[in-house]
């Protein structure tokens, strides 16, 4: 086994298997493995960057233990967004879900959930001027962006959730993809390409977590071999 730190730039099909091609380097390869993760699409407010880790987080699943009994906030109106406010109501005091628009853009089921729980206040129309803390977050200036309406939301916690990129772009044109970005594989971590797979938060999937992103990579590697033995017999 060998580690390399370099930037994957690109693959090319070649007669017997491919070319891998690094910021530094090439290398040929029987099969790839596809593990270039995701990241969250940050709002891009100030303080947020600052706060990143200290009362700003990106994964309810992952954060939400540490704000028992607190107010937070959620940015966002979406499927995700509304699954992880609901998520949260079982550990924060309160949940103000702030949505730039006049409706939910989840779907009606989780809206209604939302709707219905008492713990979520939802604040309508109304964008994230700035996350304030010093050192830990202690709340957010929103504005209302009907009215110009300013107001101080004073939360121990923020959960952006406004959405979540695939680190696709070197596999665009390659390799199939969803409408969102995401690699499209079968169960066996292949992608529409024999002999490349992918695995993690990079490909479509239902819960991106380190446990299901290990055990996709135990599945695509042993693939991987499955293939290279296939290509050898
Ligand atoms: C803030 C946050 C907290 C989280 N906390 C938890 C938690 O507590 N528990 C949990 O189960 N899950 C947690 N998750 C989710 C978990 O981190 C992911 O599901 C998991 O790391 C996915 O693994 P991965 O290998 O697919 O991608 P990643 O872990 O994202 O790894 C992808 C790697 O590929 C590298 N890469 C990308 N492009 C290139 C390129 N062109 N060339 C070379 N390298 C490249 C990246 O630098 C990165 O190192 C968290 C996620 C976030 C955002």
């Amino acid at each position: 086994m060998e580690f390399k730190t370099e930037v994957f730039k690109t693959f090319e099909k070649t007669g017997d298997g491919f070319k891998v091609i690094t910021d530094r380097e090439e290398y040929g390869a029987k099969a790839i493995i596809v593990a270039t993760g995701a990241q969250p699409r940050k709002l891009g407010c100030p303080g947020e960057d600052e706060h990143r880790g200290m009362g700003v987080s990106y994964c309810a699943t992952c954060d939400a233990n540490f704000f028992r009994n607190m107010h937070i906030a959620v940015v966002g109106g979406g499927d995700t967004a509304i699954e992880e406010a609901l998520y949260l109501t079982k550990f924060a005091s309160k949940v103000s879900v702030i949505h730039r628009r006049d409706a939910l853009r989840a779907t009606k089921v989780l809206a209604d959930r939302a709707m219905a729980s008492d713990k979520i206040e939802l604040i309508w129309d109304s964008v994230v001027e700035e996350v304030t803390g010093d050192g830990l977050v202690n709340g957010m200036r929103l504005k209302n962006v009907k009215t110009g309406e300013k107001q101080f939301l004073p939360v121990k916690g923020v959960f952006m959730f406004v959405g979540q990129e695939p680190i696709t772009a070197p596999f665009v044109g390659k390799l199939e993809l969803d409408d969102r970005g995401y690699l499209i594989t079968d169960v066996d971590m292949h992608t529409d390409v024999p002999g490349v797979f992918a695995a993690g938060d990079v490909r479509k999937k239902s819960l991106r977590q380190a446990i299901t992103a290990a055990g996709d990579g135990a599945i695509a590697g042993v693939q991987a071999i499955k293939y290279i033995e296939n290509l050898e017999a």
